[in-house]
């Protein structure tokens, strides 16, 4: 079956007649090709690059992991998300998974890592910081190879956000993980477990929700990427309120929140990567047009906002845009999601590797 779709097609903004040919995009006219649209705005997918995928699913909460990860998938992919980026899960479950599964392209990092409790109950592989090196390479390579996730810091009930492992510890973790040819993700808030991520390697900082003014600039040279995951801010205060955090602590946080829109421009001016991470699992699946917007509405250009959610985040991932023989990922919107951001909450069609999964114009 070959389709036919006409529009303009971001980033590049060339307005463009598509052929989708045997699951891939096609520069050359497909005798007998159904037109399928016309005069749409065409991105490369939507990425959600941090979602659980076990979490907060739609399906029952009785229901066996797979038939959660199954349904939130499907959630994902009916909001425009191609791509899903897990950075963490309690188990194995979505390795491997992917459009022959009626799923987004799936990129896991495997089981959270996290000291015995210091993670939310039940969810981490838990592990000291003499075994987070192996345990490191364990899950990278279990999650499919391509990522490792670290919980750095995390609160403590009543107490503070204190660090879960050493600096030396994740040094060691970073480098094990790169040189079996990973990446690697941490769970990090607090400013000096930020900064000894950075200095370690690590690939992605998660959250950064105290990340400093002047630590943009050393992120920038070691080429991290942040994804602040601003989506889940209200249930990162009621967090602070469910485990009785001191009124000091909760002053920090809110702090650290008002000021993160500051911080993330000066990140992005400085050439830091900054992409649109939702957190699904603390909170539902198929949100990335919300943090999409919240982006912008931290002060960063459309643009850079919309590529932090499509094309910049599949090509930190290793997967290509709409191009002549790449796999066919593509959602259309009927007005130009860079002027009009809620057009993001109405894609006309979803295609995932040639197949639609969603027609509604
Ligand atoms: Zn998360």
């Amino acid at each position: 079956m070959a389709y036919r779709i006409q529009g303009t097609v971001l980033p590049d903004g060339r307005r463009q007649e598509l052929f989708l040919v045997d699951g891939r995009f096609s520069a050359q006219p497909a005798d007998g090709a159904t037109t399928l649209l016309e005069d749409a705005w065409l991105l490369p997918g939507l990425v959600d690059v941090h979602a659980h995928l076990q979490l907060a699913s739609p399906a029952p909460d009785d229901a066996p992991p797979r038939e959660k990860v199954l349904a939130s998938g499907r959630a994902q992919l009916d909001a425009g998300v191609c791509v899903v980026r897990e950075p963490g899960s309690p188990d194995h479950v979505s390795t491997g998974l992917g459009p022959a599964d009626g799923m987004p392209r799936t990129v896991t990092a495997g089981r959270f890592l996290a000291p015995a409790g210091r993670y939310f109950p039940g969810l981490a592989c838990e592990v000291d910081d003499a075994a987070l090196p192996d345990a490191a390479v364990e899950e990278l390579r279990a999650g499919g190879g391509t990522w490792a996730k670290v919980i750095g810091d995390f609160p403590v009930p009543e107490q503070d956000f204190l660090r879960t492992y050493s600096r030396e510890a994740l040094v060691e973790a970073a480098a094990r993980v790169h040189e079996a040819g990973g990446r690697i993700a941490v769970h990090c808030t607090m400013p000096e477990v930020v900064q000894d991520a950075i200095d370690a390697g690590f690939d992605s900082l998660e959250h950064g929700t105290f990340l400093q003014l002047g630590q943009v600039a050393d992120a920038a040279r070691a080429g991290a990427t942040w994804v602040p995951t601003r989506t889940i801010e209200p249930a990162v205060r009621g967090l602070m309120r469910a485990m009785e955090m001191p009124d000091a602590v909760v002053r920090r946080v809110d702090e650290g929140l008002a000021r993160q829109p500051e911080v993330l421009r000066e990140a992005v001016a400085a050439g830091v990567r900054v992409l649109a991470g939702t957190d699904a699992g603390m909170g539902p699946h198929g949100q990335v047009a919300g943090e999409v917007r919240l982006l912008v509405e931290a002060g960063l250009d459309a643009g850079v906002a919309l590529a932090a959610g499509s094309w910049a985040a599949r090509e930190w991932l290793g997967l290509p845009g709409i191009t002549d023989g790449a796999p066919a990922d593509l959602v259309a919107y009927r007005e130009d999601p860079r002027e009009a951001p809620g057009a993001l909450d109405h894609p006309v069609l979803v295609v995932l590797d040639g197949e639609i999964v969603r027609d509604a114009h």
